[in-house]
């Protein structure tokens, strides 16, 4: 909490206006005139060296009309791509938008201005593709409708990247709450898919790169995308209950964690063939894991484990899309980064679920086990170390806001007499009567503690001893009325009650207790069946 209001305070200078702006008079204008020529988006030798034979996109019948023409390429998994027509030629790639042209962003794109007549055809290149399966795509049309499916595509792709940062956030709050380390395990997952999406949908470059990638762009998206799988593999593991269901595949699932680890770290060492032959092993080693995942999954939920569930609709959008993969979906082919993002967004929604739920259920059982610790299992009265909790509390604000408090320490009558003559059971039954009449006899359910065998310790919280010996007497009468209602011939309950008030020397507790407590054994030497106020003890003595 220190740190966020901080962060607010080194936010306060950007409040102050360095001159008031006057509505409906003044202008704010940002930015100055400029003498910069364009940014340099030169195709050099060693580019045109790398790329492919050109394909040729032809001019209609009777040649090009003369209008617009805009060309945006996708699905290039890094490289460089080339456009050209006529003298015009651009070159770049995802990862760098200077080299790009700002009215495209999702694609590498460009408009061209055939002359009409012309014939000549709008020549694109790139270099080979690292996944034979990423089949370049290339939009042709009027410039607005070609850019405005280009900011759809950068939109859904920013979207899961804000969808993923801000499930990392709130894993972050969680982390600082609950200290919970799956939380934290949990913003590292995100951070790396964040990573990986970033890089793959070229947003690694936006507005200004911000991962100094360049030409290593494959080469991280393929390390990347191991680690990515790898880690993904893991949680899906755990969500499809496979822990628990096949406890040995932990071994498993660590060691192809680590060959994983291992084939990531080893991809800066590799030509881009080998380069090209791991991606698409991993993308195949990935569908394998899903189909093992699912699997798995089913088999949890058959066993009776529902969470499981979780796993199974986690992992069945990243199916779909790999059987999209294997049966040549044109859909998957076009927007192919899109879908992958938003294969993984919801891989990320579902484990922050099933995160959630997780703690939300050992929380219930730690409040369960908390609560069985504080009651009394024959009574269901709060317990000695539950009761001297809340007198504590009690005391603490009877302090602060100078209010009266008292207690009543209660000892049933030769109760050993009455197990002996009854039996256990019915010496059971007399403290269940004993500690419903006291429950009805004060405010809060909490203020009647059984403090061990038959003594109970009745709280009055708010009560001077003028006020409390009333209400104590009232429940010593009570006491022996219910116990009537028991039915067992000649059973007749008493109790001895010491009666304490708080007092402005009292430190803590200890001597309240110890005076009530007293006051009790005063009842029960003055002959049983009474309240002693320990007052009038202290004035004997
Ligand atoms: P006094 O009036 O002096 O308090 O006599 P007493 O017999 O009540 O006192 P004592 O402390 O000698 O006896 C308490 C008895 O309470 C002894 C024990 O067997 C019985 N007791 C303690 N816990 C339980 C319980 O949970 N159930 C039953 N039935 N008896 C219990
Ligand atoms: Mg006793
Ligand atoms: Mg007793």
């Amino acid at each position: 909490m220190r740190w966020l209001f901080v962060l607010l305070v080194l936010w306060l200078p950007a409040l102050s206006p360095a001159q008031t702006p006057q509505v409906g008079r003044d202008l704010l204008q940002v930015g100055a005139a400029t003498d910069q020529q364009a940014p340099v988006r030169a195709c050099t030798p060693e580019i045109m060296a790398r790329l492919q034979e050109p394909v040729e996109i032809d001019a209609p019948a009777g040649g090009w009309s003369g209008a617009p023409q805009a060309v945006d390429v996708f699905n290039i998994y890094g490289g460089e791509v080339m456009i050209s027509h006529g003298d015009r030629e651009v070159c770049g790639h995802m990862q760098d938008a200077r080299t790009r042209d700002s009215r495209f962003r999702a694609g590498i794109g460009m408009v061209v201005v055939p002359r009409k007549g012309d014939t000549d055809p709008i020549l694109v290149a790139w270099e080979t593709p690292l996944k034979s399966r990423w089949i370049p795509t290339v939009r042709l049309g009027a410039p607005s409708p070609v850019q405005q499916i280009d900011t759809a595509r950068l939109l859904v792709r920013t979207a899961c990247l804000a969808v993923a940062l801000a499930l990392a956030l709130s894993a972050l709050m969680g982390f600082f709450t609950t200290r919970s380390r799956n939380f934290l395990m949990y913003v590292l997952v995100c951070a790396l898919l964040v990573t990986w999406q970033a890089i793959l949908s070229g947003l690694s470059g936006y507005p200004e790169p911000w991962l100094p990638l360049g030409r290593a762009a494959p080469v991280w998206m393929v390390a990347v995308s191991a680690l990515s799988y790898a880690v993904m593999g893991w949680v899906l593991w755990r969500m499809s209950g496979g822990r628990r269901l096949l406890p040995a595949s932990r071994r498993w699932v660590l060691g192809m964690m680590l060959a994983l680890l291992v084939v990531a770290l080893a991809t800066p060492l590799m030509s881009w063939q080998v380069l090209g032959w791991t991606a698409a092993a991993l993308d195949d080693l990935f569908t394998v894991i899903c189909l093992v995942i699912l699997l798995l999954a089913a088999v949890s939920v058959r066993a009776g484990r529902y969470t499981a569930v979780d796993g199974i609709v986690a992992v069945v959008p990243l199916l779909l899309m790999n059987l999209a993969d294997l049966l040549g979906s044109r859909l998957l082919v076009e927007y192919r980064v899109e879908v992958i993002q938003v294969a993984v967004t919801w891989f990320l929604m579902m484990s922050a679920y099933s995160l959630n739920r997780g703690l939300g259920q050992l929380r219930q059982q730690r409040d369960e086990m908390r609560q069985l610790a504080d009651t009394d299992t024959l009574t269901g009265l709060p317990n000695r170390r539950a009761g001297l909790r809340q007198l504590e509390r009690y005391l603490r604000d009877a302090k602060a806001s100078q209010q009266p408090l008292s207690i009543g320490f209660l000892d049933i009558d030769l109760f050993k007499q009455i197990n002996d003559r009854y039996g256990h059971d019915v010496g059971d039954e007399v403290l269940v009567s004993v500690a419903r009449t006291l429950e009805a006899g004060v405010r809060s359910r909490n203020d009647v503690i059984r403090m061990g065998g038959e003594e109970f310790l009745i709280l009055l919280p708010g009560n001077s001893a003028d006020h409390a010996l009333p209400r104590l007497e009232q429940l010593r009468e009570r006491v022996t009325q219910n116990s009537q209602a028991l039915q067992h011939a000649g059973l007749l309950v008493t109790a001895s009650i010491g009666l304490a008030e708080l007092e402005p020397d009292d430190q803590d507790m200890a001597a309240l207790l110890r005076r009530a407590d007293n006051a009790m054994y005063r009842a029960k030497r003055g002959g049983r069946n009474q309240v002693v106020d320990a007052r009038d003890e202290q004035q004997i003595a």
